[in-house]
């Protein structure tokens, strides 16, 4: 059977496909459920499949949909390893844990964004602090949260943001439009102000499920930087840190750093890795993102306005609703299968690679 095949077209569709491929493959399955529904008014869950001893040292986590919509790319690619016996050659001592649907509302509703309207990959910080501060944000507010999708209203905002870009440069534009920002709550790319329930679930799964090893490795898909079906290993630690060395040795080239590394991604507060290393202090914890690219960036921008318009007007309810969550999910996943091998054959490699770093 191909890679394609194992992937889906909606949230209750993956989530079916995922526990039956875990269960067949004889993982022991843990459910998270989420207090809201989804669309058809389905279960939501962040399901957790574990293959390997209960204590073993070494862990392969691998996530998807920490980012709602783009878990239609990392439940297809998890589908698809549980599926071709992934968990039958694990080393020993080793345990591959793969967590379906980090962020279960997003996903069934074709957000990036979760429940609150947060992105929870800004979300991971210590809201009793100030929080970081996104000037270019702040001018830019409203360019990056247009009045209406009107082609005027979006050739306006367009234009704003070229003009930003040609002043401060493409990284501060991305910086503006992506590091998110925690003093529009209505806006895009909000962190919001204290931990989500995507955040305390993660954290407590990794504290039931990692807690007793001693190396882990996190590789969490995402999707909609970069090239089509290319994928890149962004680090959030330095060039220097032991942690960018560690995973430059595992997986080489694809390995970019968001601290002056040459990542497609900004360098953002407040994601994944940082509860990683808080939850499992101590030990050794590798945590990167698995990014693929989708569509050019600017159709990607255009999907993600359109998302926070629809959430500012209705949501659900305005009779635009589906033509924009398809809009959203054509932005973060490509329902081609050469694109769907592509990305299934990149994280087979990087989850060998992993393995094979055990040993070392
Ligand atoms: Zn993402």
């Amino acid at each position: 059977m191909s890679a394609a095949s194992h992937f889906s077209m909606t949230y209750r569709e993956a989530r079916d496909r995922f526990l039956q491929a875990a269960r067949a493959a004889g993982a022991r399955v843990n459910h998270h459920e989420h207090p809201l529904t989804g669309p058809g008014g389905e279960v939501l869950a962040t399901d957790v499949a574990r293959i390997g001893p209960k204590d073993a040292r070494y862990i392969l986590g691998i996530g998807s949909g920490t980012h709602g919509v783009e878990g239609y790319c990392g439940s297809g690619i998890q589908t698809a390893l549980l599926s071709e016996g992934f968990g039958r050659n694990l080393p020993p001592d080793t345990a591959a844990i793969f967590i379906h649907a980090i962020n279960p509302y997003g996903f069934a509703w074709n957000r990036r964004v979760n429940e609150d309207n947060v992105d929870l990959n800004r979300n991971f910080l210590d809201h009793t602090k100030p929080h970081p501060e996104n000037p270019g944000y702040e001018e830019l507010a409203e360019a990056i949260n247009p009045r209406d999708l009107s082609p005027e209203a979006m050739a306006e905002s367009r234009e704003k943001m070229k003009a930003y870009a040609e002043k401060h440069g493409h990284p501060a534009m991305q910086h503006a439009l992506s590091a998110g920002q925690y003093t529009h709550a209505d806006g895009v790319q909000y962190g919001g102000r204290e931990p989500v329930w995507s955040n305390r679930t993660l954290r407590a799964i990794i504290r039931e499920e990692m807690g007793a090893a001693e190396r882990v490795i996190f590789v969490d898909i995402h999707t909609g930087l970069g090239a089509r079906g290319t994928g890149e290993m962004i680090c959030t630690d330095p060039e220097t840190a032991d942690t960018f060395k560690r995973m430059k040795t595992w997986w080489g080239p694809i390995v970019r750093s968001t601290v002056g590394g040459g990542s497609i991604s900004s360098d953002v507060p407040g994601s994944i890795p940082v509860c990683f290393a808080e939850e499992l202090a101590g030990r050794e914890v590798t945590s990167g993102g698995l990014e693929f690219g989708t569509v050019p960036i600017r159709e990607v921008t255009v999907a993600l306005q359109s998302d926070n318009w629809l959430h500012q007007n209705g949501g659900h309810k305005n009779p635009k609703a589906e033509e924009v969550a398809k809009t959203i999910r054509d932005a973060f996943y490509i329902d081609a299968d050469d694109w769907k091998e592509a990305v299934t054959a990149q994280t087979r490699e990087v989850c060998a690679a992993a393995l094979r770093a055990f040993k070392t």
